[in-house]
């Protein structure tokens, strides 16, 4: 039988299963590992109440999904309202369809899932999983996510600098070197804990304060380019910009005259379309998307593959990047669907000529299939985790390189 090599005994793990048989089976398996506290909850219910008492600090939840009363689904949505930051492992006897739906659902509500079973649980599958729980922490984001910030806060905050700006680089996938950064909001808190967007992007899109948040984003990371050292301002970064502030038709001639400002030529800069709404003002948005091409400023279609990045946008906007979402890298490993979305999505970027970037790389094995389906650029945490300003010439002075030809 395989055994953890890993001492696990500090993680305590909460089983949830309806069926008594099955709860005592997962239990004598999960003890084969050694962990700390092993509690059985018999409801999605019961497990929320085990949970709110907070007498212990459970580091994995397995959840069955097919329960009465409170099935495995709707406890993922009172997990998330409890902001449960842990792990979760989902097992069911369903199809393997309903358990790869249900681990979507689990991470569009910001759980993180560390690998999902079929029943009946077996040693080998988990063992896999506890294997990686060491890995599984280090995937943790940056920032400390509390709850979001209040108009009044985000306001304040704006005009005294609570926005700041971290720096995720970006690896030319056949040399090893890296060409880019990708600048990614956060928010210092007055207690000193780093906000990621989700904290605040509801705010920063509000018709209130969204062009004063894209002028600002831009004004940072142009600050930040000039205090760079020689190596780091050479390379291109790139800057978030949702699509509702492009109805600033100056945005062009501000953007150009404040690079002039800091003697930063504009080609360095490129602007990463994260959203939604650009058919609200097609015309005006697609006049500021024109010029900015035209000034040289490159243009990157975000999070292809998603709701939001749509083929039509692809067709009447001059972008010169495609940037693969996320969750169709990572997911090409255990979701065909997934693999075969990431493949077609850049073989269709080629054929339109773009540059074609895979974020959230975080595998040996992920960066591998991105060079093979003929990704350009990789991001990810397997190269780097974002950072704060301060640290980037300091992490590409110990960047040696890596790419396909040495992984
Ligand atoms: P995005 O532009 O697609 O940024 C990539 C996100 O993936 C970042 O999350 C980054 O930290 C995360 N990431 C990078 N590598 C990995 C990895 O290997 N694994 C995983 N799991 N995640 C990885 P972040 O910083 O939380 O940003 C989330 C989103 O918020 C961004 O997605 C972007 O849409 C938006 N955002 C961030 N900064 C800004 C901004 O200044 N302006 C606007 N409009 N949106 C922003
Ligand atoms: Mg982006
Ligand atoms: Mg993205």
């Amino acid at each position: 039988m395989t055994k953890s090599k890993r001492d696990i005994s500090y993680l305590n793990i909460l089983v949830v299963d309806d069926d008594a048989f099955m709860r005592d089976l997962v239990k004598m398996t999960l003890a084969l590992f050694k962990p700390g506290l092993i509690t059985l909850a018999p409801s999605g219910k019961e497990a929320i109440e085990i949970l709110k008492q907070g007498d212990d600090n459970y580091h994995i939840i397995m959840l069955d999904l097919l329960m009465p009363d409170m099935d495995g689904i709707e406890t993922l949505r009172h997990l998330s309202k409890l902001e449960y930051q842990g792990g979760l492992i989902l097992f069911s006897g369903a199809d393997s369809s309903v358990l790869r739906a249900a681990v979507n659902v689990a991470r569009g509500r910001f759980l993180n899932v560390l690998g999902s079973i079929a029943k009946p649980v077996k040693a080998a599958a988990l063992s896999h999983i506890l294997e990686e729980y060491d890995f599984f922490l280090t995937r943790q984001p940056d920032t400390t996510q509390i709850s979001t910030l209040s108009e009044t806060e985000f306001s304040e905050g704006l005009s005294q600098g609570a926005l700041t700006l971290y720096y995720q680089p970006q690896i030319d996938i056949k040399s090893g070197m890296v060409v880019g950064l990708e600048a990614l909001a956060r928010w210092k808190t007055t207690r000193h804990a780093i906000l990621g967007p989700s904290a605040f992007m509801p705010l920063a899109e509000s018709p209130a304060f969204i062009h004063q948040f894209a002028e600002q984003t831009l004004l940072l990371a142009l600050d930040d380019i000039s205090r760079w050292g020689k190596q780091a301002r050479l390379l291109d970064v790139a800057v978030n910009i949702s699509a509702a502030a492009l109805d600033l038709i100056d945005l062009p001639e501000k953007i150009a005259y404040q690079c002039q400002a800091y003697g930063i030529e504009s080609e360095r800069l490129s602007i990463e379309l994260t959203e939604t709404m650009l058919d609200r003002d097609l015309v005006n948005s697609l006049e500021v998307l024109t010029r900015l091409r035209m000034r040289s400023i490159g243009l990157s279609l975000d999070d292809f593959g998603t709701g939001y990045s749509s083929l039509e946008r692809l067709k009447s906007i001059p972008f010169d990047e495609l940037k693969i979402d996320g969750s169709f890298v990572r997911g090409a490993n255990t979701d065909p669907a997934a693999c075969a979305i990431f493949e077609s999505s850049v073989s269709l970027g080629k054929q339109l000529n773009l540059t074609i970037v895979a974020e959230g790389v975080e595998t040996r094995d992920d960066w591998l299939r991105a060079a093979e389906f003929g990704c350009d650029i990789v991001q990810g945490y397997f190269a780097a985790r974002p950072m704060p300003a301060d640290q980037l010439d300091a992490w590409l002075n110990q960047w040696k390189g890596l790419s396909s030809l040495d992984l």
